[in-house]
């Protein structure tokens, strides 16, 4: 007998890059702040562009940080800092974001614009490996459970001990935002189909993705959005 449950509804979103783009310009682009869109087109001249966080994806992050009056954050992985200018401009003005990249220089390239928004005094940005940052913020006991929102967008690798140290770092009801949890769709492909440079990275987001779905510390809910985000609430 056929399992109901199983029976996917395909509404047929997002399946085509029209669509994609009538989401884009009726409501992410009217809505993107000036610098931010200044930001974004400075990236798009970089050889690594598509690392940047996708401007949809960056409007629901936004909305996010404003849902739990964000104010202490942590970003992993800057790149030119899209990301991290949107969270910097949605943050109140004492708040604090610990921005984290092993590599500065793609950080310079969004700097000047970082600064002309006027929020550079809300970042402090670490160049460093993540893992070791996150480490010596928990060997400060004032720092745990006091943060209300991470957003993780680097080695995938380490997603699972990221997420270890950020449910101490987070209060109960703070958010984890995790980029490119459906790794270019790759994730449902047999690892044969997947192309040959995405398949490491398709096999360390099965297994977070499992980790995630099976951890009953936070509330989880994976969105198709950009390459997919997943959002976790602490419990
Ligand atoms: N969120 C950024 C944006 O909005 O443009 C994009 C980040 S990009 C996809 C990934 C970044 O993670 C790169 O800049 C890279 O240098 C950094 N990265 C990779 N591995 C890292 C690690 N182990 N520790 C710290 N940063 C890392
Ligand atoms: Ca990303």
């Amino acid at each position: 007998m056929e399992d109901k449950t199983k029976k996917i509804v395909n509404k047929g979103l997002l399946q085509s890059p029209e669509l994609y783009e009538y989401v884009l310009e009726t409501s992410v682009y009217p809505r993107e702040l000036p610098l931010l869109k200044e930001l974004r087109l400075v990236t798009a001249d970089h050889p690594r562009s598509v690392m940047a966080t996708a401007p949809d994806s960056g409007q629901f992050i936004t909305m996010l940080l404003k849902l739990v009056d964000a104010k202490r954050t942590i970003e992993i992985g800057v790149f030119t800092g899209y990301s991290l200018l949107l969270t910097a401009l949605t943050i109140p003005d004492d708040g604090r974001i610990t921005a984290i990249d092993m590599n500065r220089q793609s950080y310079e390239i969004g700097l000047p614009i970082i600064k002309k928004a006027g929020v550079e005094q809300k970042i402090n940005f670490v160049e460093s490996e993540a893992l070791p940052v996150l480490d010596e913020l928990l060997g400060d006991s004032d720092n745990q459970e006091s943060f209300d929102f991470a957003f993780v967008d680097a080695d995938k690798i380490n997603y699972a001990t990221y997420h270890e140290r950020l449910l101490k770092l987070l209060k109960k009801g703070g958010i984890i935002v995790y980029d490119n949890t459906l790794w270019g769709g790759t994730v449902a492909m047999p690892e044969e189909s997947a192309p040959e440079r995405l398949k490491a990275g398709r096999n360390y987001t099965i297994e977070f993705n499992k980790l995630l779905a099976a951890d009953a510390r936070v509330q989880v809910s994976q969105i198709p959005l950009g390459d997919g985000i997943t959002v976790c609430r602490r419990l």
